[in-house]
C-alpha cells in the first residue's frame, strides 16, 4: 500500500478498533485526528500510536457523536490542524445488550442515536471538506451482527449494523458527483476493549466457532479501511468487506470439525 499524507478522522479512535484504525493510517503517513469523549483515553491513544510509530502526526479532539454541534467543531479542528479532512472513518458505536423482553424504550433510543444518528452527524459535519479534498473517502464501521447474522441481546445494535449500510447505498449515490466514496466494513468479533467486557467465556467459545481460530485484531479492520481509502480502491463505493476470519461460514458445528 502506498504512503499517503491524507487527512484522517477516526470517530471513536481513543480504543478498540478505532484505535486500530488510527494506528495503520499513522504508519502509512497519514495525519489522523481521534474524536472521543474521553480527554485521559485521547491522550493514552496518542501515546500508544507515537510508540509504534514515532513520527505520527496525531492529535485528539474530544466530541460526543450524539451532538452535531460537537461534530462540527471537532471537524473545523482537524482542518485547522491538518488543511482539510480526506478520510472520515465513522467507527464510534456501543453495543450494550438487553433482550427483547427486557430491553427498555431508553435501551433503544441510545443504540440508535449513537451508532446511527452518530454516523450521520460525523458525516453530515465532515461533508463539506470532503467535497473540497481530491479524493473524499468515507469508511464505516459496520459489522456482521444485523446485516447478516444475530445473536440474543443485540435487536437494537444489528438494527443500526444493518441501517449503516441502508444509509450507505443511497449516500454512495449522493456523493459520487463529488468524487466521495463511501464503502463499509463488517467486522467479525474483534478483541477490543469493548468485546472484553463480554467476558472470557464468550471470548473463547467465539474464537472455537471461527474458522481461523482466533478472534481477529484491530489492526485487521484498520488494514480494511486503509484500503478503501487508497488510490487502488477508487472506483469502489457503496460496497461491503466482511473481515471475520470466516466466521459467517460454516454450516454448523460439524463443520468446523469435519
Ligand atoms: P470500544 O472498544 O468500546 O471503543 C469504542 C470507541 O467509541 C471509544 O473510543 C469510545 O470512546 C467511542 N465512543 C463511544 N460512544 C461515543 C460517542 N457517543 N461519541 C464519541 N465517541 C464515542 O468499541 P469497539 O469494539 O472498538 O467497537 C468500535 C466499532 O466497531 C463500533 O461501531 C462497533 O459496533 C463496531 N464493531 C465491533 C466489533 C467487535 O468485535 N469489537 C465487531 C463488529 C463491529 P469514549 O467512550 O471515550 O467516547
Amino acid at each position: 500500500m502506498q504512503r499517503h499524507n491524507k487527512s484522517v478522522l477516526v470517530t471513536g479512535g481513543t480504543k478498540g478498533i478505532g484505535l486500530g484504525i488510527a494506528n495503520v493510517f499513522a504508519r502509512h503517513g497519514a495525519k489522523v485526528m481521534l474524536i472521543g469523549r474521553t480527554l485521559a483515553d485521547g491522550d493514552k491513544a496518542i501515546a500508544a500510536i507515537k510508540q509504534q510509530t514515532p513520527e505520527a502526526m496525531v492529535e485528539f479532539a474530544m466530541g460526543d457523536v450524539t451532538q452535531l454541534t460537537d461534530m462540527d467543531r471537532v471537524a473545523q479542528t482537524a482542518v485547522q490542524h491538518f488543511g482539510g479532512i480526506d478520510v472520515l472513518c465513522t467507527n464510534a458505536g456501543i453495543f450494550p445488550s438487553a433482550k427483547l423482553e427486557v430491553m427498555t424504550e431508553t435501551d433503544w433510543n441510545t443504540v440508535i442515536d449513537v451508532n446511527l444518528k452518530g454516523m450521520f452527524f460525523a458525516i453530515k459535519a465532515c461533508m463539506p471538506y470532503l467535497k473540497v479534498s481530491d479524493a473524499g473517502r468515507v469508511v464505516l464501521t459496520s459489522s456482521i451482527t444485523g446485516p447478516i447474522t444475530g445473536f440474543p441481546g443485540w435487536a437494537h445494535y444489528g438494527t443500526t449494523k444493518a441501517g449503516m449500510l441502508g444509509f450507505m447505498r443511497t449516500a454512495a449515490i449522493e456523493f459520487a458527483p463529488h468524487g466521495i466514496t463511501i464503502n463499509a466494513v463488517m467486522p467479525g468479533n474483534i478483541l477490543t476493549e469493548g468485546l472484553q467486557n463480554m467476558g472470557q467465556q464468550y471470548l473463547d467459545r467465539m474464537a472455537a466457532s471461527i474458522p481461523l481460530r482466533r478472534l481477529g485484531s484491530p489492526e485487521d479492520i484498520g488494514n480494511a479501511a486503509l484500503f478503501f481509502a487508497s488510490e487502488q480502491a477508487g472506483y469502489i463505493t457503496g460496497q461491503t468487506l466482511i473481515v471475520d476470519g470466516g466466521q459467517i461460514l460454516p454450516e454448523s458445528l460439524d463443520a468446523l470439525t469435519a
